[in-house]
């Protein structure tokens, strides 16, 4: 199939959606930075699966980017990325200029408190502020029906069915579940920066909670197993542990026991990469 149609600004795409509702046709949105791996088409499967049309969007937001160091090396790949979703029903690309999403003058914030505390909001200062600030403006954008996300990024999912919920955007979130690697690896753009030898240590921390989890389930220690679980990650030769924790899978609360349904989420670094993982408790 030829590649979909990439659309640059903002009027184009409101004429567009705007002919497909008049039509009384659904419409879902699959938002991403690119760089596209099997993670993100297993959301634009369930999307075209539920919705009349697909607009998968490709913006790499400098504003959730805590680290310029890792804003510059953000893999930008547009030309593959379009054609991979050739063999999928995606209807268009929003890929939008700079200016279509922050105009000169740009001065309104987007901040939920709670869900995007701790965690990687802890490790990484603004970060949901921009998350939240680009998928506000995504979803007036496009007007979609359904936004697609994956459970691969737990907080920042958390963070905006919460902010759908408080702003009464009329849409509904979608959270989809994690593809891995046959190795246990989250699938993640920044994947594509590991080394041969950095690639043969990342599944580690699936690895690890994996066991904590297995071990919570058991009855063990929760402490006890969150305490292994970093010593595990640490000694396959990750540089550090940002955090593995126990929390409410909803309301993402920390869990001394788990007597609820429950999530592991976890975040380590490896050289100059930082990757992160969760699981179901
Ligand atoms: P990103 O391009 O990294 O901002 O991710 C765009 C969307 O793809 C987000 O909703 C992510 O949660 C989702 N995603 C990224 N990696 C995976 C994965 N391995 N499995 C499922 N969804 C993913």
């Amino acid at each position: 199939m030829t590649a979909p149609r990439i659309i640059r600004r903002l009027d184009v795409l409101r004429a567009q959606v705007a002919a497909w509702k008049s039509a009384g046709e659904s419409v879902a949105v699959v938002p991403t930075m690119g760089a596209l791996h099997a993670g993100h088409l297993s959301l634009v499967k369930a999307a075209a699966a539920d919705c009349d049309r697909v607009i998968v969007t490709i913006f790499v937001n400098p504003k959730q980017f805590n680290n310029p160091d890792d804003l510059a090396s953000y893999p930008r790949t547009e030309e593959d990325d379009a054609r991979k979703l050739a063999d999928y029903r995606v209807d268009l690309i929003y890929a939008p200029d700079a200016d279509q999403v922050y105009r000169p003058g740009f001065a309104t914030n987007v901040s939920v408190s709670g869900v995007s505390e701790g965690l990687c909001g802890a490790h990484r200062p603004g970060h949901f502020d921009g998350v939240a600030i680009v998928v506000t403006k995504l979803f007036l954008q496009t007007q979609a029906d359904k936004a697609f996300f994956g459970e691969k990024d737990y907080q920042q999912l958390q963070v905006v069915k919460r902010l759908v919920t408080d702003l009464d955007i009329p849409i509904e979130v979608v959270g989809c579940p994690t593809v891995r690697d046959a190795d246990g690896l989250a699938l993640s753009s920044r994947n594509l920066l590991l080394s041969a030898e950095q690639r043969l240590i990342a599944p580690a921390i699936h690895a690890a909670l994996t066991e904590a989890r297995d071990a919570i389930r058991g009855g063990a220690d929760v402490a006890h197993a969150l305490e292994d679980a970093r010593r595990r990650i640490l000694d396959a030769g990750f540089d550090s542990v940002e955090y593995l924790e126990l929390r409410d899978a909803g309301d993402l609360h920390p869990l001394e026991v788990a007597d609820r349904p429950a999530r592991l989420l976890a975040a380590a670094v490896l050289g100059k990469i930082r990757l992160i993982d969760n699981i179901a408790v």
